[in-house]
């Protein structure tokens, strides 16, 4: 059987972005830029104040009856004459600084006199308390390399220098078919023997969470043509996930219906703990997940497959899961010859990451998923590790 790590590999390789495409920059959050993004002008785009005060000639002495005040520049509303020798205006921060000003002087260090004046309490020196035109950029710089996800702050100084349009990769959009004769949708109490499509809900909610578009196919019967029928519907999105079905059981028909198909199998079956059943490879040019129908099993098979994967044809570079080293709160088991994966609770406890397992690790169960920030990896041939040992940890 294939590593985990092989097989996350030969995934990867198999995968690249998605065609970028030109968006509004407020519709890009999230995205991961195909191309640089330029400064459209200098920034700030005029030497400005950086303090509400008086603006003045740097050096120009003041005569015994101090300053004259001329006039004013706003923040929006500019002084449109020229500051003489002996002369200031007030000014607001982020104001133009008028011609033949170049210094600034905080309204804490001027002292205002009736009949228009200002002494200063000390000689300011030439240039203080200006931003100077450019200095944040210049027209055309490029601010924002290509690959990087757009946030908060790479959009407000992309917006800033009047970029209104970015060449990003798209969210890939995801089909998610669920199988099986047992499911039902939530709304409907199970008779004996049915479960509730939890799955559904799961993968759902992660795609949105990661930032990839859930596109619900609905439930499969476990038989060949109606899987087949939901395959054709789902080949629209970018990627095709499929729950259940995809073991070795008489009702798992997953391999054989995609076999029938123009299907390029990369694996099937990892050496993992849960999740060994699951499946990928390439169909019709789309990726396709066959993840194993356990709830634990599919949570975890889509952390550690499908979301690196999507975020491959979203056009992030970083797309492994970030780690982090942690001390056991409680004994485990490990995965004997796979690789194990426990769902946990990792926090910071005064002196470094702690965390606490999960005592429903069942694969059958949701129970372990619920208030799960992360997942231990335990190496194969690890049967158990004590309370206090440190392990290595997978943030979702
Ligand atoms: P399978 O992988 O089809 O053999 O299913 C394994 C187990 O997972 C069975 O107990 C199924 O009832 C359960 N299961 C399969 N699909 C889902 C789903 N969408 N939601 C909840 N449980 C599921
Ligand atoms: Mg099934």
């Amino acid at each position: 059987m294939i590593s985990y790590d092989d097989a996350l590999q030969q995934a990867l390789d198999t995968l690249s972005p998605l065609q970028p495409k030109e968006l509004p920059l407020n519709q890009a959050a999230g995205l991961v830029l195909a191309s640089p993004a330029q400064a459209r002008w200098d920034m700030p785009c005029c030497d400005n104040s950086a303090m509400d005060g008086f603006a003045l000639a740097g050096g120009s002495a003041a005569p015994d009856t101090g300053f004259a005040i001329v006039g004013a520049s706003y923040a929006g509303h500019p002084y449109r004459d020229e500051v003489l020798p002996g002369q200031t205006v007030r000014i607001t921060t982020g104001a133009a600084l008028p011609k033949g000003a170049n210094t600034v002087v905080p309204i804490e260090e001027a002292q205002e006199e009736a009949g228009g004046c200002v002494h200063l309490t000390s000689p300011p020196q030439a240039g203080q308390h200006v931003r100077y035109r450019g200095e944040e950029c210049r027209v055309n710089d490029i601010l924002v390399e290509a690959g990087t996800q757009l946030r908060a702050g790479d959009i407000a100084l992309l917006a800033s220098v009047g970029v209104e349009r970015v060449k990003v990769y798209p969210k890939p959009r995801v089909a998610v078919i669920s199988t099986g004769d047992e499911l039902v949708e939530l709304g409907r109490v199970p008779g004996p023997g049915q479960v509730i499509n939890s799955n559904l809900h799961l993968l759902r909610t992660r795609l949105s969470e990661c930032g990839f578009v859930p596109v619900s196919i609905g439930i499969g019967a476990d038989d060949p043509e109606t899987l087949s029928q939901l395959i054709d519907q789902a080949l629209d999105a970018d990627a095709i996930i499929s729950t259940g079905g995809v073991s070795v059981g008489e009702k798992d028909h997953v391999q054989a219906v995609l076999e029938k198909r123009n299907f390029r199998k990369i694996f099937w079956k990892v050496a993992i703990k849960p999740g060994k059943p699951v499946l990928f490879g390439m169909l019709e040019g789309k990726p396709y997940f066959g993840l194993p129908g356990n709830p634990a099993a599919t949570a975890a098979t889509f952390e550690l497959f499908v979301k690196p994967a999507l975020k491959r044809l979203a056009g992030q570079v970083n797309v492994l899961p970030e780690r982090r080293r942690a001390v056991l709160n409680n004994g485990i088991k490990g995965g004997g010859t796979r690789q194990a994966f426990l769902w946990c609770r990792l926090e910071w406890q005064a002196n470094g990451y702690r965390v606490i397992v999960s005592q429903h690790q069942g694969s059958g169960q949701n129970r372990c998923l619920s208030a799960a920030n992360a997942m231990i990896s335990v190496p194969a041939g690890i049967h158990k590790l004590d309370r206090g040992t440190e392990v290595d940890v997978l943030l979702l």
